[in-house]
């Protein structure tokens, strides 16, 4: 692919995780060539390509099935404060400028070299997320970029954050109000996904930027236990494990765009109602599992309830992954072909009837349950 495009280099979070000995997801590529150019000479390869964003210079390759974004070097000619005019360049070293940290900033070109203009592979073995250039300078450009910081330190960042980047950040608190929730949700949840996100947001909190972006957050503990206990690395699990108790789902999935599975998701684990007491199993465990949410949300339930109240659930969860969720067996026909008319009264039948199985542990089968509705419609 590289050697389709002369010139071309591997940037940015590529070439950080390939230095850093770990897996890289996507690959972004930057070529000094003007788009229309990267994509002929793509496709003259043989090679798909879908002009995405020509406008602004990318287009996306399609390689082995994985999507490539092949962005051309560009500069900003004129800017009047909201548009910038673009031109092609060549100048590596400012498109590695432009970009937010110096562990960012680094590129590869197709001979395996390494282009280095920032420092970014000391500060990557140092597990220093520093900013390229003036840190307040590049914040006040992209506010988003103060979560970013979080999210990279999160990943990379070993021992005492940047001084200069810390102050700055104080400083910026009042810019994250201009931010779109969605990109601050986007931020907000890869931040969620790094493997321990403890620290950077305690360090958000101590400086203001976590009550800035998520007024509703409250102690750490909670989430602190949900980690040590070993939970999956689910953003809106944590993020509900973050959450001040009490908090309602619908105004903060509302304000921070949640899709609807999200949003459903978040409802069901901050309901404190659904969530299991350590001890549940058998019968009781089984009408448990029939009225919970389907999928993952009665062992993310069990989670929250730790977290919550810091009482072991291994157990528990365990039994969860055991147990099939019971699955009322009758359904409309079965009433229908028992006699009872459709309409209201099919519908208390079969709702006395579910009570009644469920009340049972949920171990009645459709023949059981067929009875019981018929002493139930006499
Ligand atoms: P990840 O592996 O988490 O996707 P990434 O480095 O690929 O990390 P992206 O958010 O996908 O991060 O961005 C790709 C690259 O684009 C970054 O490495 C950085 O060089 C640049 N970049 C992205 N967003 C910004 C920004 N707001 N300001 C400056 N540079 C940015
Ligand atoms: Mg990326």
């Amino acid at each position: 692919m590289l050697a389709a495009l002369p010139g071309a280099r591997v940037v940015g979070g590529a070439v950080r995780d390939l230095l850093a000995g770990r897996a890289v997801h996507d690959v972004d590529v930057a070529v000094p060539l003007p788009p229309e150019e990267a994509a002929r000479l793509l496709r003259e390869r043989g090679i798909k390509v879908f002009e995405t964003g020509l406008a602004h210079g990318t287009v996306t390759a399609v390689l082995n099935h994985q999507p490539v974004e092949v962005t051309s070097l560009r500069r900003d000619v004129m800017t009047d404060g909201r548009h910038a005019q673009v031109a092609w360049s060549t100048d590596w070293r400012e498109d590695a400028a432009r970009r937010d940290f110096t562990i960012n900033a680094l590129s590869m070109d197709a001979s395996g070299a390494l282009w280095d203009y920032f420092g970014g592979r000391g500060d990557l073995a140092a597990g220093h997320v520093r900013f390229v250039g003036d840190a307040a300078t590049r914040m006040a450009e992209d506010y988003l970029r103060v979560l970013r910081f979080f999210r990279f330190h999160a990943r990379y960042g070993r021992g005492e954050p940047d001084a200069d980047a810390m102050a700055a950040i104080r400083a910026a608190v009042p810019g994250l109000a201009r931010l779109s929730v969605e990109r601050v949700w986007m931020e907000l949840k890869r931040l969620l996904q790094a493997p321990d996100p403890l620290e950077a947001l305690r360090l958000m909190r101590d400086s203001g930027v976590l009550p800035a972006t998520l007024p509703e957050a409250g102690e750490l503990q909670p989430l602190h236990r949900l980690l040590e206990a070993g939970a999956p690395a689910e953003p809106v699990l944590r993020l509900a494990a973050l959450l001040q108790p009490g908090t309602e789902a619908e105004p903060l999935a509302r304000r921070l765009r949640f899709s609807t599975a999200e949003a459903t998701r978040l409802r069901h684990l901050l309901d404190e109602r659904l969530r299991p007491a350590p001890e549940l199993e058998g019968a009781g465990l089984r009408r448990w599992l029939a009225e919970a949410p389907a999928g993952d949300v009665p062992t993310e339930l069990a989670w929250m309830a730790e977290a919550a109240d810091g009482m072991d659930r291994q157990a528990l969860r365990h039994r969860i992954g055991e147990t099939p969720r019971p699955v009322f067996p009758l359904q409309g026909r079965d009433a229908l072909a028992a006699g009872v008319p459709p309409g209201p009264a099919m519908g208390q039948a079969l709702a006395r009837t579910r009570a009644w199985w469920l009340e049972g542990g949920c171990e009645a089968n459709a023949e059981a349950c067929r009875k019981a509705m018929m002493t139930f419609i006499q």
